[in-house]
């Protein structure tokens, strides 16, 4: 097991980041762990090999030995939904149930843009980060902050009037952003990665999919990276 003090960091685009914390298993553990079959050993050049050879043959159990933490930080909640779909996998997430949504903010500023992506998702459109032409930019994001804000004094005077914080999180806005622990194997994450980083995920799950397959590359390049090249998922990631 390794644990990484500190966590490796890689930021979202658009918002948040993600932290890799703790690893079972090293870039070479499913070629070693697959050996059981035939009670050999290898060298590290032969594992290497074997390591490509189970991708190719899509012997995919020997990955599920390979087991990520992470710490997924600021994510919109319905990114974090669409997370949630994916059902090999051990999520632990945070409660509005439990915490204030503005637990933590230590300035409120209600009028600044970058405020209120860190509290609530703005879409990238709004924020430079995605091409995309929208009639009356200026005056439209001007209405959803003044749209998230209202949310917000809303909750707050429910709240004080004695509405269950459960109950009263019913009037936020859908894009706010939560955090959650990650817990996934790396034949499961191959699987997420097929899926989320594909053009047709949305464009945040697509930039947290990025976040992940950044820490992956760093942490297990020789099977991440083998894994992406045979999908010819390298180059989607530097779109
Ligand atoms: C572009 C896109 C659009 C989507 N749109 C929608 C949508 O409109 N509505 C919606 O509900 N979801 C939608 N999804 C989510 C999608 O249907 C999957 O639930 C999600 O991507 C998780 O994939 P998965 O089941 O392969 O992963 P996991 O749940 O992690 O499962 C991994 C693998 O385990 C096996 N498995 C898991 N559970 C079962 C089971 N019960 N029976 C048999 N085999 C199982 C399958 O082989 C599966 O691929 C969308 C996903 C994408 C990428």
């Amino acid at each position: 097991m390794t644990v990484f003090h500190p966590p490796l960091r890689e930021y979202i685009k658009g918002g948040g980041y993600v932290e890799l914390e703790e690893m079972l298993g090293d870039d070479l553990t499913p070629a070693r762990v697959a050996r059981i079959s035939y009670l050999s050993e290898g060298t590290e050049e032969a594992n290497k090999k074997l390591l490509k050879k189970l991708i190719d043959l899509e012997h995919f159990s020997p990955f599920e030995q390979q087991v990520f933490r992470f710490f997924i930080k600021g994510i919109p909640m319905y990114i974090g939904e669409q997370l949630l779909r994916h059902r090999i996998a051990s999520p632990l997430k945070r409660s509005f149930r439990y915490t204030h949504p503005e637990k933590g903010v230590k300035e409120k500023k209600w009028n600044d843009v970058d405020f209120w992506n860190g509290l609530v998702h703005v879409p990238p459109e709004f924020l430079g980060l995605r091409k995309h032409h929208i009639e009356d930019e200026r005056d439209l994001l001007d209405e959803i902050i003044r749209h998230y804000q209202a949310s917000f004094e809303l909750y707050n005077k429910l709240v004080e009037k004695g509405l269950r914080k459960e109950a009263a999180r019913c009037v936020l806005p859908a894009g706010l952003r939560t955090t959650l622990y990650w817990t996934q194997n790396m034949r499961s994450i191959m699987n997420f990665m097929t899926l989320r980083l594909n053009k047709h995920a949305q464009w945040e799950m697509r930039e947290l999919a990025k976040a992940m397959a950044r820490l992956l590359l760093r942490v297990v390049p020789i099977t991440f990276g083998y894994f992406l090249k045979k999908n010819n998922l390298e180059e989607l990631l530097e779109e």
